[in-house]
């Protein structure tokens, strides 16, 4: 395959053991380790593997971690009692709320009842409005991984034209707005595409970067990619034969791409190491700036 494989398991790794010294170094200077809160509603099968594997590299990489397992009739006031709670807890610097919450609870507002120096996804308005204002706090962390594993490997972001495919609010809308930033490692054009979008091969064939974020086995063939442009699959969708497959299809257009992420092993171990890079960033921004940031602004009791 001509394509040279853009490898997140192996960057995951590296970038967890920078994590992980950076967090060592942290809980040396105040007794104790960063530490992320994940709650867990119901018994969906994907959401417990994702928490599980997110709890076991926080533990990899010396990060304290609790589990809040809720049962699937939870109700919303219990819920934000839970999160009201974990607002307050000074050991805890991050909060985890693992999407999707069961039908009778409103995702919104969970979402913006996480203090928004614990908001380490950053799906919460406040740390929306500041990435879209130009002053990002926590990056969302697929994302933000994506744009680790384009930089790392030597990808340049700047003046590209990155057209995005999927239009949600975990992955195509704060991508778009990550790689638009007016700064280093962004600086890009971009155009966002969605299931409303005519014609997305006219599109896809102009980008210079193309990431695919829908949720359709396989749906980018190569003729929609421009020779030698750089393809990022975030889609994970299950084959009827059990196989995990992305967005892309691989084979071919790996013969034409000069750069693509495999999945597994792309986009998906870096969205795990980016939520372990906000919790330790959250812990600095609690604890090391405490004096200059407000009560009300930490999660802590203001009266
Ligand atoms: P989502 O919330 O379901 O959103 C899908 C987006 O794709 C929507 O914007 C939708 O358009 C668009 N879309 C769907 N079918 C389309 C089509 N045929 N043509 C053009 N656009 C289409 O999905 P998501 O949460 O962003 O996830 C997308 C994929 O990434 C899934 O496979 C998910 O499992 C995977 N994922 C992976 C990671 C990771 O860490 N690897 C993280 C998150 C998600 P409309 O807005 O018009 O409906």
């Amino acid at each position: 395959m001509p394509a040279a494989l853009l490898d997140g398991k192996q960057l995951a790794q590296t970038m967890q053991a920078e994590i992980a010294a950076e967090a060592a170094s942290w809980a040396k200077t105040h007794g104790i380790p960063p530490g992320l809160a994940a709650v867990l509603v119901g018994e969906d099968p994907a959401s417990r593997i994702y928490v599980r594997n997110k709890r076991k590299a926080c533990q990899q990489a010396g990060l304290e971690s609790w589990l809040y397992d809720l049962p699937q009739h939870t109700t919303e006031p219990e819920l934000l009692k839970l999160i009201e709670r974990l607002n307050h807890d000074q050991a805890v610097h991050g909060i985890l709320v693992q999407l999707p919450l069961p039908a009778q609870i409103h995702e919104a507002a969970i979402i913006s009842a996480v203090a928004p120096l614990k908001d380490v996804d950053g799906f919460g308005p406040e740390n929306l409005g500041l990435l879209t204002a130009g002053h990002p706090r926590y990056l969302p962390c697929t994302p933000h991984g994506i744009q680790q594993l384009l930089l790392r490997n030597g990808i340049q972001i700047d003046g590209a034209h990155v057209v995005i495919v999927g239009r949600s609010n975990i992955v195509g809308k704060p991508l778009a707005l990550i790689l638009m930033q007016k700064a280093a490692g962004a600086n890009a054009t971009v155009s966002v595409c969605h299931s409303r979008t005519r014609n997305i091969g006219s599109l896809t064939r102009q980008a210079d970067i193309v990431v695919m974020a829908i949720g359709q086995a396989q749906f980018l063939k190569a003729d929609m990619v421009r020779p030698g442009a750089v393809v990022v699959d975030v889609g994970m969708n299950r084959l009827a034969d059990g196989k995990l497959v992305g967005d892309v299809d691989f084979e071919a257009v790996g013969q034409v791409a000069s750069a693509i992420t495999p999945v597994p092993g792309g986009v998906g171990p870096m969205t795990i190491t980016m939520l372990l890079y906000n919790t330790v960033r959250a812990a600095r921004l609690q604890m090391d700036n405490a004096s200059s940031i407000g009560n009300e602004e930490r999660g802590l009791e203001t009266d």
